[in-house]
């Protein structure tokens, strides 16, 4: 894995310990997490952070392509440290984001292309509905 100050430097990024931390955190989760969730799980290592920081962090991050914004529905974004897209499940009890491993989608999405006037460039597909955890309580 490359290393996190070498990514930013690359997007032309000043490498702040508040901007690693950011890129870091969401590089290891697979949560899809929001400003908020990353503010609060990195406030015990970074108590001189705010919120606000936070926010302007994972705007630039967007606009290099360092992460990318998902609106699954909900007033804030939740932000995914792999760029490339890709399908995602939203559980509407618990509000769990998480990937779907399920390329046969983009195989299905790829076969629409001959009848429409349009390129394909990404698909944002989101399956909404009830997680294994919140069918079981
Ligand atoms: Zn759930
Ligand atoms: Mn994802």
């Amino acid at each position: 894995m490359k290393e996190t100050a070498q990514s930013l430097r690359e997007k032309g990024l000043k490498v702040t310990p508040q901007r690693i931390a950011v890129y870091n955190m969401l590089m290891s989760t697979h949560e899809h997490p929001n400003a908020e969730m990353i503010y609060k799980a990195l406030e015990p290592s970074n108590p001189t952070m705010s919120l606000a920081t936070v926010y302007k962090t994972l705007d630039s991050f967007k606009q290099l392509g360092l992460v990318q914004e998902l609106n699954v529905g909900e007033s804030s974004s939740r932000y995914d440290a792999v760029v490339r897209c890709h399908p995602h499940t939203v559980c509407k009890v618990c509000g769990k984001v998480e990937d779907l491993q399920k390329t046969e989608l983009t195989e299905v999405t790829k076969k629409l292309v001959p009848d429409l006037d349009f390129d394909i460039d990404c698909e944002q597909l989101i399956l909404y509905g009830t997680c294994g955890a919140c069918r079981k309580k």
